[in-house]
């Protein structure tokens, strides 16, 4: 709202979109209110608004009266009985005012309706942008998320990985303030990359203690070490300048013989302790999306909840056929599945020189089509 008025805020504005109906529902609507509503014509003032149009921005009439519209009486915009020439295409709206509306003389400014965009890319929010979460708002905000997450429908209920169950979905295990307070702002941009590959996100957090991975990722649950991935940001400074271990510059030519000058993982390249952790669900996440990317419910259960463990999803039948890898990592070399979670890792983290342009092409093709 701008200063257009100055006391009794209750204007209302009907959309653009759907024009004509909509103006019309609006209209009776505020008739139906049974208050003394006054109505205002509000024109969107640029180039292509008609000039009766624009000289009728601000024209306030009763709600029973007419606007005067280019020597044409209109009850809304829209309204038929503007012909033609008042009618199509026009992208005025309505501001009814109560009548404790005092109009002062500004020209009221509304915003342009966008329409809503598909996202096509996914880059990180940085580090000093994030706010983070005291502990326990943290983790309160991690169980809502997975617990909102879990009842995607998306989600198949059986399960591909063991040790990965029912009992884990919705849920997060007990892991340490310091580990929550990181992921907290993690499993957002996950939820964004979500929305980007149009897979159900993330549904469970396990804690893998036992275990010798950093991270895992399976059926939607991903497991955390709480000290391989603790430690990262252990000490009380998630922002500490983390190590980096060489200045390895990609040379995509000599990867193959290159081997002893590239970085264990991704995460060597981004510099802060929080961003490794990050780095590091990024790549699970990355799994996630060759798990996950064009499976159904349906084809799920056909394959794995008759046991089928050798069923592949889709995204890992065409990276196991991709010939030539080349890893951003040396951990990227393990097999196919590392390949793609270690280049989506530095893809999503800005480091995009360092992928596999195999990598970038697969990737730019599942963004495109994501929601065929
Ligand atoms: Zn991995």
């Amino acid at each position: 709202m701008t200063g257009a008025f100055s006391r009794g805020r209750s204007a209302t504005i009907a959309r653009t979109e759907t024009h004509n109906a909509a103006s019309y529902a609006t209209h009776e609507q505020h008739k139906g209110l049974g208050l003394e509503f006054r109505k205002q014509w509000v024109s969107t003032n640029d180039d292509r608004t008609r000039s009766e149009h624009g000289a009728a921005n601000g024209q306030v009439v009763g709600m029973d009266e007419p606007f005067t519209i280019g020597g044409a009486k209109m009850e809304y915009p829209g309204d038929p009985k503007g012909g033609a020439k008042n009618v199509i295409n026009c992208r005025c709206v309505v501001m009814y005012l109560e009548p404790e509306d005092e109009v002062v003389d500004d020209t009221p400014v509304i915003a342009q309706e966008q329409p809503q965009e598909r996202q096509t890319d996914f880059t990180p929010p940085p580090v000093a942008s994030i706010i983070f979460k005291q502990a326990a708002d943290a983790r309160k905000a991690v169980t809502d998320r997975l617990a909102a997450n879990g009842l995607d429908a998306r989600h198949p209920q059986s399960n591909r990985f063991r040790g990965r169950d029912a009992t884990m979905w919705g849920k997060t295990d007990d892991l340490p303030d310091d580990v929550m307070v990181a992921l907290e702002p993690c499993l957002e941009d996950c939820d964004r990359l979500a929305t980007l590959f149009n897979v159900p996100a993330l549904r469970g957090i396990k804690n893998i203690s036992g275990r010798r991975a950093n991270a895992d990722m399976g059926d939607g649950v991903m497991g955390i070490h709480p000290d391989q991935m603790g430690k990262r940001i252990r000490g009380g400074k998630l922002t500490a300048t983390g190590q980096r271990t060489n200045d390895w510059v990609p040379d995509h030519d000599n990867w193959e013989t290159n081997k002893n000058g590239r970085d264990w993982t991704v995460s060597a390249h981004v510099d802060t302790g929080f961003e490794k952790f990050r780095s590091t669900v990024y790549h699970e996440f990355g799994h996630h999306v060759h798990q996950m990317y064009g499976v159904s419910v349906q084809t799920w259960n056909d394959n794995i909840g008759r046991r089928r463990f050798s069923w592949k999803p889709p995204v890992e039948v065409k990276i196991s056929r991709t010939r030539g890898r080349k890893a951003p990592s040396v951990y990227g070399d393990t097999n196919y599945r590392e390949w793609f979670a270690e280049n989506f890792a530095a893809y999503f983290t800005g480091n995009r020189h360092l992928c596999d342009p195999k990598f970038v092409k697969i990737i730019k093709e599942l963004i495109r089509d994501a929601y065929k």
